[in-house]
């Protein structure tokens, strides 16, 4: 999420510990950032889950919660997990599901989408964050089961 506000302690995006986190690295990649540069990430000492963070011009600061996934051979992959509304029912109780699904009817061509489900209600929200994160319903299409339609009621599809 893009903070604002003027600040130099990293907070834990997960538990909100603010105490000082240890510095993992200064160069990670993120898989689906809000902004294309070098993430540092921090691990908390209290909850241990990591936290990736970036600044972006003149105190534009962007903090997200990442989850490593580890490979073999090769460098970890960092993704970031957004706080994500359910588009249908408002619920907050969500969960990331997959990164950069297809989707057939974008906003823009530049904006890549990720699928969070519903703990409540378990339908789709898919999320693009170039910049600023918005939210649409999603519904798979039919036959082809890795394609989704975003808001699907209100273009008549
Ligand atoms: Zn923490
Ligand atoms: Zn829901």
């Amino acid at each position: 999420m893009a903070v604002a506000e003027q600040t130099t302690t990293l907070v834990c995006a997960w538990c909100g510990y603010n105490a000082g986190l240890d510095r993992i690295s200064d160069h990670i990649h993120v898989v689906n950032a809000q902004v294309s540069m070098e993430h540092a990430v921090d691990r908390c000492p209290e909850c241990k889950r990591f936290t990736a963070s970036a600044t972006w011009g003149r105190g534009l600061h962007f903090v997200y919660k990442v989850l490593e996934y580890r490979k073999r051979f090769r460098r970890s992959s960092w993704v970031a997990v957004y706080p994500v509304v359910c588009s249908w029912c408002n619920s907050t109780a969500t969960e990331p599901l997959e990164i950069n699904v297809t989707v057939a009817n974008p906003v823009s061509q530049r904006f890549k989408y990720d699928l969070y489900s519903c703990n409540y209600c378990k339908r789709m929200t898919a999320i693009s964050y170039l910049g600023e994160l918005r939210n649409h319903r999603a519904e798979r299409d039919e036959t082809y089961h890795s394609l989704w339609y975003l808001d699907p009621n209100q273009e008549g599809l």
